[in-house]
């Protein structure tokens, strides 16, 4: 490693391969949502994602270089995480909350790597993959902020009025409650 460009690629490499993990991973996210507002999100940033890889493709062309991917352990780990959460015997808001904490986790993992890289394409004086990369790095704080709402707006709140009665032990009366019904105001009902 002898430059801050060959730097750029090589943590390029690792996002190529970051978004390629994702669009594997994602798939069975949004399935695992109960939520229909968070399975939607899900697949949108599926969608995203796929638009992501494209445009890391032609970061690398303006570079100059091949595109390559070379794993992402952190990416890896982040994907078994979710992959635990959504193992676990949660129903309803419960399983979304984990869900969308995973989601997070991953979307912040992707700012931090995509706002390095912007930086360092930019003090390189590579404007073209600086403006590609900063266009990757508003998507991802976006799909961050759409989860942040939808767990403050609907699945919080669900989760821990499903919640109620469980601290207890009272193991029999769980009710499947299926979130993302329109009625969002009605769902708070506490006693
Ligand atoms: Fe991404
Ligand atoms: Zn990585
Ligand atoms: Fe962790
Ligand atoms: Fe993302």
């Amino acid at each position: 490693m002898e430059s801050l460009k060959e730097l750029l690629s090589e943590e390029l490499k690792d996002l190529y391969s970051a978004e390629k993990q994702l669009l594997k991973a994602l798939p069975k996210m949004a399935k695992n949502a109960n939520s229909g507002e968070l399975r939607s999100a899900l697949e949108e940033h599926l969608e995203v994602t796929r638009g992501q890889v494209d445009r890391l493709e032609q970061v690398f062309e303006s570079l100059g270089k091949p595109a390559k991917a070379k794993t992402c352990k952190a990416m890896q780990g982040l994907i078994e995480e979710a992959n635990e959460i959504m193992e676990e015997d949660a129903e309803g808001a419960l399983a979304d909350a984990g869900i969308i904490a995973a989601a997070q986790k991953v979307e912040h993992y992707e700012m931090a790597s995509y706002g390095t890289v912007r930086t360092w394409a930019r003090i390189c004086g590579e404007n073209e993959a600086a403006e590609l990369l900063q266009e990757t790095l508003d998507e991802e704080g976006e799909a961050d902020k759409k989860l942040t709402e939808l767990a403050e707006s609907i699945v919080n709140p669900q989760a821990e009025s499903q919640s109620d009665g469980q601290e207890s032990g009272s193991r029999g009366s769980k009710k499947s409650t299926k979130s993302g019904s329109k009625s969002s105001s009605k769902k708070s009902s506490r006693r």
